[in-house]
This record gives C-alpha cells, structure tokens and sequence, in this order.
C-alpha cells in the first residue's frame, strides 16, 4: 500500500540546511503494518518532515480503510 503524505504546497524548507524539500518513499509502520509513504525529505540531510496534523489525519483513513477490509 503506498500514500501520498505531500501537502499541496511544496514548499517546505528544511531549517538547518535551508534546502527545499524534495518528495521521497518513507517506510511507516503504524499498527503492525508497514506503509510506503511519499513524504517530504530533504535531500541534504535526509530529514523526513511530516506535519503532524496531515499525518495523524491520514493515519485515521488508513485505519478506516484496514477495518473496510
Ligand atoms: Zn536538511
């Protein structure tokens, strides 16, 4: 299963590096499952940034796709 994480504007800028963030496949594991996720990394330093709200509001949709199973 594979999601997109990516906010609708790109335009995150890692703080240390001041690069912008390039999209990039992250592996989540969320209740004993491993998703592949496009998210926001930055190509520098490898940060993952993921916006807490966005990620906590897609985990609930992918709970609800799980328990539609
Ligand atoms: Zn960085």
């Amino acid at each position: 299963m594979s999601l997109r994480f990516l906010p609708q504007d790109m335009n995150w800028i890692c703080r240390p590096c001041r690069e912008p963030l390039q999209p990039g496949m992250v592996e989540l594991h969320y209740m004993g499952n491993v998703f592949k996720v496009e998210l926001p990394v930055c190509p520098k330093c490898g940060a993952v940034l993921i916006a807490e709200e966005l990620a906590l509001g897609r985990m609930l949709e992918v709970e609800q796709l799980l328990e539609d199973k």
